[in-house]
């Protein structure tokens, strides 16, 4: 990266520094003034042209590279993500739309999500859908105006009570395929057809949810591509959004702050714990050398699935295994000044987290598959 990723980097550390408290641990907890930081700190990245920094001009965008928008990636959530959930629609709803979207579509949906003004959520998965996504049931059906009535149950909708939008994934017919046959629809979370039931989790307050639609009414405007190929959107999405977070960037930096929390004591921690602090370091290392390898992929058009799962095998076991050994450290943590409470509640906060790093966006196993088939195609697997 050059030196304009490094100013880049240095500008939003100051003002991380400047507008995001201390104790900020992401937009979604119990203090509304949790949720009003990120709102404000949208709102300043957007002033300074820095949220959709590598989004094109005409789109609302600053024209970046690829690698500044790692280096946003990283410092965001390094940080907790100060832009809340506002990181999805820079991330991959907008390059989507970009991608996919009628004029009409692009010129309703891109500029206030590069003005950091509107929250999208993802419905995808369903109950008996979410590994098997293509098996859904949620369905739209002819309206006789020309139009579909949607109805069905979503879950795990991440910020769905405080979405304006909803980037949702229905069956509009059936083909020879389970793939075959479904759409995607944009459509306005304040319909009356839509209800959604926050459901309670470790990850705190309004984060997933149900979503229920009943007789929702969309039309052709409404679609995104064409109708019955959604798919081929969903593969796409699932390419931005895998990379999207540089989860390796916040264990690196508590990892990094463990020695100076800890002081003295550091110097009398078991070998033992020392050696699984350094592993977990060069693990850091080799995520975030794996995720810059699927950045120059993506950007030359040339990935496959098998990157990005490669890629997310690693940062979300990196994710669970520093939470681990950052809990055991936290562990050693004798006295109680500002410092050592900082520490605890990110390390408490990180080990939840992590919990579900290897569930959201695609499980584990499944990631496991993707890579072995991309392995075994490319001839890898001999
Ligand atoms: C924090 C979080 C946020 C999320 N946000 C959203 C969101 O905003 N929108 C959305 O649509 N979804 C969201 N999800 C849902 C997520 O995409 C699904 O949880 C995920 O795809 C797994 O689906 P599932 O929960 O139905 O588990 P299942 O598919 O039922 O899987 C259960 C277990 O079985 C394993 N398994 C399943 N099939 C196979 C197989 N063929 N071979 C081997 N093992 C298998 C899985 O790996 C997993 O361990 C979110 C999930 C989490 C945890």
């Amino acid at each position: 990266m050059g030196k304009r990723a490094g100013d880049l980097r240095r500008e939003l550390r100051r003002l991380v520094n400047e507008q995001v408290p201390e104790h900020f641990l992401g937009a979604f907890t119990d203090d509304p003034a949790d949720l009003a930081t990120a709102q404000q700190f949208c709102r300043t990245l957007a002033e300074r042209n820095l949220l959709c920094l590598a989004w094109p001009e005409e789109f609302g965008g600053g024209a970046a590279s690829v690698w500044e928008q790692t280096v946003v990636r990283e410092e965001m959530w390094a940080h907790h993500e100060p832009r809340g959930a506002q990181y999805m629609g820079v991330n991959w709803v907008g390059p989507i739309i970009m991608r996919h979207g009628t004029a009409e579509q692009q010129r309703t949906h891109l500029p206030p999500i590069a003005a950091g003004e509107v929250i999208w959520c993802q419905g995808f998965s369903e109950p008996e859908a979410g590994s098997d996504l293509a098996s859904l049931r949620t369905t739209a059906r002819p309206d006789g105006a020309g139009g579909w009535s949607v109805s069905g149950q979503k879950i795990w909708t991440s910020y769905a009570t405080m979405a304006q939008w909803c980037f949702l994934l229905a069956r509009t017919s059936r083909g020879e395929k389970k793939q075959q046959g479904l759409t995607i629809f944009l459509v306005p979370m304040d319909d009356p057809a839509i209800t959604v039931r926050p459901i309670r989790t470790m990850l705190g307050p309004h984060h997933l949810n149900e979503v229920f639609f009943d007789d929702l009414r969309v039309t052709g405007a409404d679609v995104l591509g064409t109708v019955d190929q959604g798919w081929s959107i969903v593969q796409d999405v699932m390419s931005f959004e895998r990379v999207g977070i540089a989860r390796y960037a916040r264990c690196e930096r508590l990892l990094a702050a463990a020695p100076t929390v800890l002081g003295p004591r550091w110097e009398v921690l078991p070998a033992e714990l020392r050696g699984r602090w350094i592993r977990m370091l060069t693990h850091c290392r080799r995520a975030r050398l794996l995720a810059y390898r699927v950045v120059t992929l993506q950007s030359s058009g040339r990935i496959t699935p098998g990157d990005a799962s490669a890629y997310r095998i690693a940062v979300t076991k990196l994710d669970q295994d520093s939470a681990e050994v950052l809990m055991d450290i936290a562990a050693e943590v004798g006295h109680d000044d500002h410092r050592a409470r900082w520490f605890l509640g990110e390390v408490e906060d990180h080990w939840r987290y992590s919990q579900a790093s290897t569930v959201s966006s695609g499980s584990i196993e499944m990631q496991r598959i993707l890579l072995s088939r991309s392995m075994l195609a490319a001839g890898g697997g001999r």
